[in-house]
């Protein structure tokens, strides 16, 4: 397989150009980087001043860490035994229910920590919902060690245009729901709702940053079939031989 990385940097710059410039930019290099290879990523975006990077896993954050990435790293799936690895490698937690928050309070136990709240506006997978809110904002209020960086949510049908009035309502809730947090807190967070297919098709979602994957790597998500995107993964082999067969012959085995 060869990894691209000029192809990558063309799509980043492409994806770019679709944003204001004031937008900000979270890469996502979760399942090692979508196959390409998450050091040599990440680095990459490190150096064309990527805002921010999202992992699934801690471990993979880890390992970000250990190869001298310093960006802010989002960790989407966190679990109690990561506590102690996203705090000592600063990595930022996603939280997305009452249980882990309560958890991460309580092995915080007063020390600061970024977090990312996440709402669940349609998507019905990960997040706080709207009769969460009274808890969850008390529950911030009362904990403020825990700095809310972002805010953000995940839209279920962003790549097609049957889904456009899902999407609306669900950005919709998320803008209530975020600013009722920001409000509570005193301070506002960023807000960030779009995938690859978002920027590309409801880029007046964009708030103050978007979340950026399998565009990156070079795969329109939206049935548009544009062509600005170049490929970054080619899978290559070599044939070994070519036989002429009558018909009727066997080929291997049985
Ligand atoms: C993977 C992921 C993205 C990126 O989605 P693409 O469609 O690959 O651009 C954005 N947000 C979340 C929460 C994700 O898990």
């Amino acid at each position: 397989m060869e990894i691209d990385l000029g192809a990558m940097v063309h799509n980043l710059n492409y994806f770019k150009s679709r944003l204001k410039p004031a937008t900000r930019i979270m890469a996502m290099v979760k399942a090692f980087a979508y196959g390409s290879g998450s050091r040599e990523v990440a680095n990459l975006l490190q150096y064309h001043k990527i805002d921010y990077l999202g992992v699934a896993y801690a471990d993979e954050g880890v390992e970000l860490r250990k190869n001298n990435i310093h960006l802010p790293i989002m960790v989407m799936n966190p679990s109690a035994e990561a506590f102690e690895n996203i705090v000592n490698y600063s990595l930022e937690p996603e939280i997305y229910s009452f249980s882990l928050l309560n958890q991460f309070i309580h092995f915080l136990d007063g020390k600061a920590c970024r977090v990312h709240i996440k709402f669940d506006t349609g998507m019905h997978r990960l997040g706080f919902n709207e009769t969460d809110l009274p808890v969850l904002i008390s529950t911030l209020q009362q904990n403020s060690n825990l700095q809310v960086a972002s805010i953000f949510s995940h839209l279920a049908g962003a790549d097609e245009a049957q889904h456009d009035s899902y999407s609306k309502q669900q950005a919709a809730i998320f803008l209530t729901l975020a600013n009722q947090v920001s409000d509570a807190l005193g301070y506002k967070p960023l807000y960030h709702l779009l995938n690859s297919p978002g920027i590309l098709r409801l880029p007046h979602y964009q708030f103050d940053m978007v979340r950026l994957g399998i565009g990156l790597y070079g795969i329109d998500p939206t049935a548009e079939g544009n062509s600005y995107l170049k490929p970054v993964a080619t899978l290559k082999t070599v044939v070994s031989q070519v036989h002429e067969l009558k018909e009727g012959d066997t080929v291997g085995y049985g």
